[in-house]
Formats: C-alpha cells, structure tokens, sequence
C-alpha cells in the first residue's frame, strides 16, 4: 500500500526527522491561508500517489501567499499520472543549496533491507540507478540490529563531510526507525536538502507498506486512499478477488494464485498477453464470478476470457453453474473457454456442454483457444 507524502512526512516527523511544516489544503483560499500561517514562502505540492510530480508540474515554489492561492489553483484538479489532484500539501520552503538521495528498499535479489544512498539526488533516481549505478551506495541492513549508527556514517562520509555528514547519518538511523516501525517495503526521501547555512531537511517522503502487515498496522491501514488505486483493483479487492490489470487482451479467472500465475506463463508461452492476474479464491460463490466477469469484460483490451478452476474442495459442478449463471447476469458478449479439472469434473463438462461455453479439457488447450479466439477478435 501506498502513502501520501504528508502521511508519510508525519511518521517521519515522529522519529525526529527534520521535516519543514506543512498542511495540507483542498481549496486555494485554504492554501492561502495556511501559506500566510507558515510565513509567506511555501511550496506547493500535489498529493497523488505517483512520483515525478516536480517534472508534470505539481511541485511549484509560491514567493506569498497570493501567489500560493494561484498556483494551488492551477494544481488542484490536475491530472498527474491519470489521478486527479484534490489536496495540496503547503509546506514551508526552504534553501536547496545540495540535494542527495536516502532510501531504504526490501531488496528481493540480496533477501534483506537495504540502505541507498546518493550526492545525485532530487533527479529520477531510477535513471540514476541505470545511467551511473556507482553513484548510488547500497548498504545491507541486517534486521536483527537495524542500521546501527556508525554504518549510517560511514554510508554518509562516502557521500559529504563534516557536520552535514554526521546530520545525514543521523536521518538515516531514524529513516530506518520509521521504515521499520512502519513494517515498510520502501522509505524515501528525495531530495534530502542541504540549506546554505548546513541544515538538512527532507523535503519529499515516499513510504510503502508491506500489504500484508497492515493487520498490525491499524492506523496506517486506514490511510489507504481508494482515489490513488487502479478502480477496479479497488472494486476486486472490496469483493475478495485479487485482481491486478495487465495489457495483454486474454481475460483469465483462476482460482488460487499459483495456478493463475502458471496460467499467465502459459498464455505468455503460446504467444499471447494476459490482460490481468486474478485470483478468485477458493470459493465457487457466482456472486465472486459475477464481479470477476463484470471486472475483465470492463476492460476494453480484453477479446477473449479463459477460465482455469482446479476442483479441490472446490466442486467444478458448483464452479460450472457459477459461471453459467455468472454470463447470463454480467450479459458478457466475449467469447468464454472453460478448462475444468479435478472434483466432479465429468458433471460439470455435462454442465457446459448444454451452454455456448466453449470448454477444454487440457490447460494448454484451454490456453490455445482463449489466444486464437482472442485473435480471432481482433483481426
Ligand atoms: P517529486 O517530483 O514528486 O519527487 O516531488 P519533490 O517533492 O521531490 O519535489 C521536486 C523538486 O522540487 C525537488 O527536487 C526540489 O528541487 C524542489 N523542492 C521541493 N521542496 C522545495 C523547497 O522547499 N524549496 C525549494 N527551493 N525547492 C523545493
Ligand atoms: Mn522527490
């Protein structure tokens, strides 16, 4: 799950990480208001769930409070990355004199967190990380101890001197505090300022949690703001699907993760795109096909749908009147192949046969149909 950067910026602040004063506002008077409260300079910053804000034009510095009642004006209602901004974070400015890089990333490839760290900060640290990767200092954090205080400064020395070194370090112990606390895959701040008189202060904070933690994490949990979601991963995930859209046009309906995952590795080795990942659990209820069905078919890439159920305790026969029922309720126009296997699968064939569902008896069948018929739709 994703956070605001006010969110985020406010976990920070409780580990004393110096952040500058902000509020967030919805209306342009508001943002003038809160600008004349925190002493005229401001930036202001669209909250939306995406980074490179600065680069769309969602990051601008207002000189007074007049000026930050225009340009929250011209920022709120923007669309940035597809969303729509309805908040402004004003935050009081401050004087960049060097922006650097601090991040703390669940790194899959060595199996713990790990420190990043970078002098060329502010910029798309992505392109950093591919242009000129021995920029970026990456630093293994071992979870029993966390990042303990003298690694955070030899980290820091490898990228600045003196006190600033030793304040960067600093933020760093407490962006892991955070970041640990928040039971986090990434915690970011970019830039990390540097002022002319040697003050350093986060002025950006990016912060995401680990989804399945947020049981623990009650307060955070209910931050999630359902605006910054793909709709219809919002809509599936309200109906107990896991639903992730992709930009393939075969529309596939699995139940259990693994075997939609096999699923999409076979339509990918057939030579066809999957137009989303969705697990519809182990359930047979028609309501969850329904959603499922209604979902995909919303998705104007989609050409064909393709049904991959593994009867377990699961019955195909239950499965194959949901879906039958299913296509009749979501009126579903795409042609549909079954491939039912495992618990009573023999009735449920019985089942389809008297329908127009095309169904197969092999997973690799199945998949061939679903592309050609795809195709079929297309050309
Ligand atoms: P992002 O583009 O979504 O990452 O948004 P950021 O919060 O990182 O802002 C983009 C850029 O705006 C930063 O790299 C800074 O150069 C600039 N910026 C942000 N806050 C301030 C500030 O308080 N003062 C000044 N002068 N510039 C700022
Ligand atoms: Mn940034």
């Amino acid at each position: 799950m994703k956070i605001h950067e006010y969110r985020a910026k406010d976990l920070f602040r409780r580990e004393g990480i110096p952040v500058p004063d902000g509020v967030i506002a919805r209306t342009p008077d508001e943002a003038k208001q809160r600008a004349i409260e925190l002493g005229g300079r401001v930036v202001i910053k669209a909250q939306v769930l995406a980074g490179g804000r600065g680069k769309a034009g969602g990051v601008k510095l207002a000189k007074n409070p007049d000026e930050a009642r225009e340009l929250a004006d011209k920022i709120l209602g923007m669309k940035i990355k597809g969303m729509t901004v309805v908040r402004v974070l004003v935050d009081k400015a401050v004087d960049i004199e060097s922006e650097f890089y601090l991040g703390i990333v669940q790194d899959r490839t060595q199996q713990c967190s790990t420190l990043m760290v970078s002098a060329a900060g502010g910029m798309d640290i992505e392109q950093v990380a591919a242009e000129t990767p021995e920029k970026i200092i990456k630093l293994p954090i071992n979870p029993e101890t966390g990042l303990r205080p003298f690694e955070a400064r030899e980290a820091a020395f490898r990228i600045c001197g003196g006190k600033t070194a030793l304040r960067i370090a600093d933020v760093m112990v407490k962006l892991w505090r955070a970041y640990a606390k928040a039971d986090s895959t990434l915690a970011e701040i970019n830039p990390l300022i540097v002022t002319p008189n040697q003050e350093v202060w986060a002025v950006d904070g990016k912060m995401n949690l680990d989804d399945n933690a947020l049981y623990r994490q009650s307060e955070i949990a209910f931050w999630r703001d359902h605006l910054g979601e793909v709709p219809e991963e919002y809509e599936a995930r309200v109906a107990g699907l896991s639903y992730v859209k992709l930009e393939g046009n075969v529309g596939c309906v699995v139940n259990g993760a693994g075997l939609a995952m096999a699923t999409m590795d076979l339509v990918k080795y057939h030579g066809g795109e999957p137009a989303n990942f969705l697990d519809i659990g182990g359930s047979s209820n028609p309501d969850k096909v329904v959603k499922a069905l209604e979902i995909i078919s919303r998705d104007q890439n989609v050409k064909a749908i393709l049904f991959n159920i593994f009867g377990g305790i699961t019955r195909c026969d239950d499965v194959a009147r949901g879906i039958i029922k299913a296509k009749e309720k979501a009126d579903i126009k795409l042609p549909v192949i079954v491939r039912l296997i495992g618990t009573n699968e023999d009735a449920a064939r019985e089942l389809l046969a008297e329908t127009d569902l095309e169904s197969a008896a092999t997973m690799d069948e199945a998949v061939q149909k679903a592309i050609d018929l795809a195709k079929g739709a297309t050309s």
